[in-house]
């Protein structure tokens, strides 16, 4: 199916880029697992590592289609869609602007690759547009943006950043991860490339490693260059994981985006929680913001607990929600920041980026919120005594 554009989103996570079986005739796309194709003199060239074999080449049509973009990649990780998108724009002496919430795996890269690359970069100081602009010089090739971003559910302005860049000829990224395709389309509002951990919620259910490229045609040719030469390609095992991952994205993202709100309001409403960051929330500082450029808020969310309720303690008391490193599966899970994700800075670091000790993050899943609520309030009443 080519005319992706005229389907509802269901109709595209189950059909667009599906592969035929021509020859049994199955209902689902068989596996291509093959390494090695005939050369025929034609011009495709499929090789895993070109990121074209039958398998990869349909589900990066499905990805385009979700984005609606022209084209699309897929990766064998989140960081590795992430540092070639970046890479392939950049050479010695540019330099980019980073927001400066990011995930910490992005950070890392800037901060330990770029100096190798004699690339420059600066971070915000916010995310709010104005930072950006006052950055831009004469050398910046990027802008590169995260929201809703992590921990603290913070929203930039994509229509803002993308105008900005625009004026100034420069290329807009974001990470895309955590409002997935469902929730949010920059590219509607301009933005140039964007990018998934597709670990996250394409993948849906904590078994699957992967990171997805949509833009332009134009943008995912240059891309695809550098690909080559990395080499962080995808196994077509793990492609069609992510394909039947996809077809119920649309299903479970909306279901866990539902629970997130009527969580975000019980955790409002909560005596025992100080506050709630969840863009769905009028109380959210950039709720007129998220309203505009989302379609759905999201099911990340923070909560705050009160001083005297042990955040290690609630977590360890919790009986099926899940401390976990990770996010977005179909299973709720807590992380505690301040012990895992910002546990190398100070705490003096930490409060001035809002993290307070009794911080968690909360990645809502399916399950019945009435189930949810009824584990936090045991934990709650364990984690005070
Ligand atoms: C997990 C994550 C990444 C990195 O993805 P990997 O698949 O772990 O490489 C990037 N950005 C965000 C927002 C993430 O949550």
């Amino acid at each position: 199916m080519n005319k992706s554009k005229k389907l509802g989103i269901n109709s595209i996570c189950v059909h667009v880029g599906e592969v035929k079986d021509e020859q049994f005739k199955g209902a689902i796309s068989p596996i291509y697992m093959s390494t090695s194709y005939a050369f025929d003199g034609v011009d495709v060239k499929r090789y895993p590592r070109y990121l074209n074999t039958p398998n990869q080449e349909m589900l990066c049509k499905k990805i385009a289609a979700l984005e609606n973009t022209e084209d699309a990649l897929i990766f064998s990780s989140g960081m590795a869609a992430i540092s070639n998108a970046m890479l392939a724009f950049l050479k010695k002496g540019d330099h980019v602007i980073i927001q400066q919430v990011i995930y910490g795996g992005t950070y890392n890269f800037v901060v330990t690759e770029f100096e190798k690359y004699g690339i420059e970069y600066s971070f915000t100081e916010s995310d709010k547009a104005d930072d950006f602009k006052a950055l831009i010089r004469k050398n910046t090739k990027i802008l590169y943006i995260e929201t809703p971003s992590n921990p603290l559910l913070g929203i930039t302005d994509m229509k803002a950043i993308a105008d900005i860049a625009k004026d100034n000829n420069i290329i807009t990224m974001i990470d895309n991860t955590f409002a997935s395709p469902i929730n949010q389309n920059p590219g509607e509002f301009g933005i140039d490339i964007m990018l998934h951990s597709a670990t996250k919620y394409m993948g849906g259910h904590s078994d699957i490693s992967a990171g997805a490229v949509a833009a332009s045609k134009e943008h995912i040719a240059q891309i695809w260059k550098t690909a080559i030469n990395f080499g962080g390609n995808l196994s077509d095992q793990t492609v069609w994981f992510l394909e039947r991952s996809l077809k119920t994205m649309n299903l479970r993202v909306k279901e866990q985006t539902k629970n997130a709100q009527i969580m975000a309001e019980y955790f409002e409403n909560n005596a025992d929680i100080d506050r709630v960051y969840y863009p769905g929330l009028k109380s959210h500082p950039q709720y007129e913001i998220a309203k505009k450029q989302m379609k759905g808020f999201g099911a990340m969310l923070s909560f705050e607990l009160k001083e005297g309720i042990d955040a290690m303690k609630f977590q360890n008391s919790l009986e099926f929600i899940k401390p976990s490193m990770s996010l977005a599966g179909v299973e709720s899970t807590t992380v505690s920041p301040t012990q895992t994700t910002h546990a190398l800075l100070s705490e003096e670091e930490r409060l001035e980026r809002g993290i307070k000790a009794g911080l968690i993050r909360f990645s809502v899943g399916i399950e019945e919120t009435e189930d949810l609520i009824a584990d936090i309030e045991q934990a709650i009443l364990k984690a005070k005594k």
